[in-house]
């Protein structure tokens, strides 16, 4: 699920599986869908 979150200022989309923050909502969603929150490759 995506959430949308204020942080300095701005609006962020997070992925609530893996916690990674996105500027743009479309980004954050296509992100959620392949998302299973244990490929340690999104962890930046
Ligand atoms: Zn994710």
């Amino acid at each position: 699920m995506v959430v949308q979150t204020e942080r300095d200022d701005a609006t962020w989309y997070e992925c609530e599986t893996c916690g990674l923050l996105f500027d743009e909502k479309s980004d954050a969603t296509e992100h959620e869908k392949h998302c299973d929150g244990s490929d340690p490759s999104y962890i930046q």
